[in-house]
């Protein structure tokens, strides 16, 4: 009796790590998935590559003050840093401010003394990971130097002090929806305020 009622007690463990080794296999089966879809979508580059940083902050002094939050930066399998930043778009485009902002990651890259980029040099474009309605893509983008960060940053300054006007984005729809539309006469003239 105590024989059988161990038998059962065996059979019960066994059916219980069947179902606990599916539930498993499942879940490895989608994550391995999920990793094939990803890489299969990078650029061969930073596919081969290595995960330097991911969704760290760091800043620099050069060419201005600037800082920049990375979701991800690799190390391509030529030997340069990349920066990759993702966004979540309802229309497939990316626009000259994600070039700005990747531009940004590059020069704290280039000159925020990051431990794990160690020395190694920037690549001239970093990738925007492009997700729309669940579809990804990566788009090359190129990097601003050091002269044309340092112009933008003065410029933005500039602008706040009322020293210069802004010359206008290419939209006037884009004035609308502007932070400073009230201070700034380029964007109230093209709104006919
Ligand atoms: S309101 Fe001025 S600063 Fe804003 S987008 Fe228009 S021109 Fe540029």
């Amino acid at each position: 009796m105590i024989g059988t009622l161990f038998l059962f007690l065996l059979l019960a463990l066994y059916l219980a790590y069947l179902k606990f080794a599916k539930k498993e296999g499942a879940r490895g089966d989608a994550q391995a998935a999920y990793e094939w879809e990803e890489r299969s979508a990078m650029p061969r580059v930073i596919a081969e590559g290595r995960l330097l940083l991911s969704e760290e902050y760091f800043r620099t002094e050069v060419p201005r003050r600037l800082g920049a939050r990375f979701d991800q930066v690799f190390l391509g399998a030529d030997g340069l840093v990349y920066p990759v930043d993702t966004k979540r778009r309802k229309k497939r485009q990316i626009h000259r401010y994600d070039q700005v902002e990747l531009s940004v990651q590059g020069a704290v890259l280039r000159h925020g003394r990051i431990a794990v980029v160690n020395g190694q040099a920037v690549a001239p474009f970093g990738f925007i990971r492009l997700m729309v309605d669940g579809s990804l893509e990566y788009r090359r983008v190129p990097l601003l130097g050091d002269d044309e960060l340092a112009h933008l940053h003065d410029r933005y300054y500039d602008l706040h002090a009322g020293k210069v006007e802004a010359n206008g984005p290419d939209r006037a729809g884009a004035c609308a929806k502007c932070a400073y539309l009230q201070s700034c006469p380029t964007g109230r003239e093209r709104l006919g305020m």
